[in-house]
């Protein structure tokens, strides 16, 4: 993978632009930096190795070198997508498995931004905002996919398995330039449809633990535990609780797990 073949492969996407790099410390850092000096709508920067890729609440995203997809898009949404903006992790989380389903596999996404090939984490979404004043100016969709068997983590460091595309497969994976048109037309074609009721049953039909027992974990403390329904139109968790009750679960630090 580099800048020249990888404009090669996306040529006919139509893209904002593209920063590609050997190294960096975050893809999600120098797309918001991007960002704020003004790249073009659906810029990308891509990485070969991250040193300081992060997940949510810093913590960290692992992409050795050479072996997984590290890739942050920036997008300026227009007027009419704003009151939309809560669906954005479902729209790159379903481009990320429809992608993977285009390769044979049965991905599942874990709510809210986590894609599941055999119950292992096999891809995260990290999505970071510009603010203008109280509207949203610019958006930054962190994406990591753990390609080669090597972007897999020792499980010493995970908190929830971790696989690749190349251990699910049980072969050697397309290439990675190949892997991104894949997943970037998939999110052409979702984020075109990102106002309709379209998206949410995609993703609600995809949905990891769906119809089963999880307990939802939020902001440390508080855990809540119930059937996992489906997605509100928001982009919200809606589960079932033993008094029968509807439950929504929003955005925000959650992690979702099936009950023993
Ligand atoms: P979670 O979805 O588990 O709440 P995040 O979305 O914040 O977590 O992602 C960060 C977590 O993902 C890290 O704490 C680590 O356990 C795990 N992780 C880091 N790199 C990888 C990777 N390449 N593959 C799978 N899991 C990873």
């Amino acid at each position: 993978m580099n800048e020249d073949s990888l404009k090669k492969k996306l040529a006919k996407l139509n893209i904002g632009g593209l920063r590609y790099f050997d190294s960096i410390g975050s893809t999600n850092d120098e797309a918001l930096t991007w960002a704020a000096a003004g790249a073009h709508d659906f810029s990308i920067v891509i990485a070969d190795e991250q040193t300081q890729g992060r997940g949510r609440l810093d913590r960290k995203w692992f992409t050795p070198k050479g072996s997984g997809l590290a890739f942050s898009l920036i997008l300026r949404p227009p007027a009419s997508l704003l009151p939309h903006l809560s669906r954005s992790v479902g729209l790159a989380a379903l481009s990320i498995a429809e992608s993977c389903a285009g390769l044979g596999l049965d991905p599942r996404i874990k709510w809210p931004n986590d894609i599941l090939l055999n119950d292992k984490k096999t891809a995260g979404i990290l999505i970071e905002n510009i603010w203008t004043g109280d509207s949203v100016d610019a958006l930054v969709i962190g994406m990591g996919i753990n390609v080669y068997k090597t972007s897999v983590p020792p499980a010493e460091l995970l908190q929830f398995p971790a696989t690749s595309l190349e251990d699910a497969l049980g072969k050697e994976p397309p290439a990675r330039e190949e892997l991104l048109f894949g997943i970037l037309s998939a999110f052409i074609h979702w984020r075109e449809r990102m106002a309709t009721d379209e998206l949410i049953h995609a993703w609600e039909e995809i949905l990891a633990f769906r119809g089963d027992q999880v307990q939802v974990q939020a902001g440390g403390e508080s855990q809540i535990s119930g059937e996992l329904l489906g997605i509100e139109s928001d982009g919200s968790l809606r589960l079932r609780d033993a008094y029968n009750k509807s439950v929504i679960i929003r955005f925000g630090d959650v992690s979702l797990r099936a009950s023993a």
